[in-house]
């Protein structure tokens, strides 16, 4: 698969990816190599990395615990020590290898060391390999306030090896999903398209998928890193996915939703607002209903989580100037940013979903 260019770096794949390490990590260049992984990708994704890997300079690996409760500050913080006491300086290397955890929190923590040292990012799940690597944001959460510390810089290289998604559970690999369904919604009609026939997908055409779901994250964020415009478009879903994530995490009596899943609900949800708004025919938003229903669970929605859900809303971080602020699909493949929407108008789409 080709090899994508970012603006100041390169997005390699497969066996290229063992080439460009090969290159860069030789001694006299990098003084030493972290890895970072967390205790699944140790387990997964380390060893086949590790073997893969030619090189003479020493390498020492940090272990986290998985998942979410560990991007904070004070993982940051033993990060910063770990990295101290294994002898890391100014001209030592950090490798993120696991999913969008792992490449936050590494990301902040090589942004922050040392004033800033190199960092690469290999994703090891299908939402880190098409989003989270790609892009630049790096940062940690404060408390239940996602992603409210953090920083803006890309990392030296990204290495998508998508063998490493033989061993995702199924639940994470349908979260990374609704990433790459979303990057067809916003951008390319011919890339949603193929999602019709997913029950025919077999590993090589996922591949590809993940190739063409890179190019159009890069694309847009190439053209606005620090999303004043046109990367407000990756917010589609997000507005009200955001709060839904929330309310379900903060509830005693709902189980979690991955990301993807919140995710997925949300991108229903703002295609029936595009729709109302006249920006979305009547067809469309069918199709995009059946299709992410399809590879969906549906949630039901009682009037008292809509109320919850939507109150939410006020503590997203995007809202602008008090407003909420969506990006609206203007067509499958086109989005209008800066959209306001009333809380009726919201409320109806909860209701349509169900
Ligand atoms: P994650 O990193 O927690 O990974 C999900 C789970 O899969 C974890 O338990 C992990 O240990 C496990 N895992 C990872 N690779 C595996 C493999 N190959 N085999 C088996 N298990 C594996 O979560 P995620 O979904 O990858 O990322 C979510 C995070 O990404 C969130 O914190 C989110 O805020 C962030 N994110 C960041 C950006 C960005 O632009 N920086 C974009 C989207 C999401
Ligand atoms: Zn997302």
């Amino acid at each position: 698969m080709q090899t994508i260019s970012a603006t100041n770096y390169s997005i390699f794949f497969n066996e290229k990816s063992y080439e460009f390490l090969a290159e860069v990590l030789v001694p006299n260049r990098y003084s030493k190599v972290f890895i970072l992984v967390d205790e699944n990708t140790a387990t997964h994704c380390l060893p086949t990395f590790l073997a893969n890997l030619a090189t003479e300079v020493t390498i020492e690996i940090i272990e986290l615990e998985a998942g979410e409760s560990q991007k904070n500050i004070e993982t940051c913080l033993q990060l910063w020590h770990s990295l101290t006491e294994l002898g890391g300086d100014r001209k030592s290397i950090l490798i993120n290898l696991g999913g969008g955890v792992i490449s936050d929190i590494g990301g902040f923590v090589a942004c922050t060391f040392k004033r800033g040292i190199d960092f690469i990012n290999v994703p090891t799940t299908l939402l880190a390999m098409v989003d989270a690597s790609i892009g630049g944001k790096n940062g940690v959460d404060l408390g239940n306030l996602k992603n409210q510390i953090g920083i803006i810089r890309e990392p030296k290289a990204v290495l998508v090896l998508p063998e490493f998604l033989a061993t995702l559970p199924s639940n994470e690999m349908r979260s990374g999903l609704a990433e790459m369904l979303k990057h067809g919604l916003i951008y390319d009609k011919e890339y949603w398209n193929q999602f019709k026939n997913l029950s025919d997908l077999n590993t090589e055409d996922l591949n590809i998928l993940i190739h063409q779901s890179i190019q159009i994250k890069n694309n847009i964020v190439s053209e606005d890193l620090t999303e004043n415009g046109i990367r407000k478009s990756l917010n589609f879903g997000h507005t009200l996915g955001h709060a839904i994530e929330s309310y379900f995490l903060e509830s005693d009596s709902k189980t979690p939703l991955l990301h993807g899943e919140a995710i997925a609900i949300g991108m229903i949800l703002e295609s029936y607002i595009s729709k109302e708004k006249k920006l979305l025919t009547n067809e469309e938003y069918h199709e995009i209903k059946y299709i992410i229903k399809d590879i969906f669970e549906t949630v039901n929605f009682s009037q008292t989580d809509i109320k919850n859900c939507i109150d939410l809303l006020i503590f997203d971080k995007k809202n602008e100037f008090g407003k909420v602020q969506f990006a609206l699909l203007d067509g499958i493949g086109a989005i209008k940013i800066n959209q306001e929407c009333d809380n009726d108008l919201i409320y109806n789409a909860f209701e349509d979903y169900q």
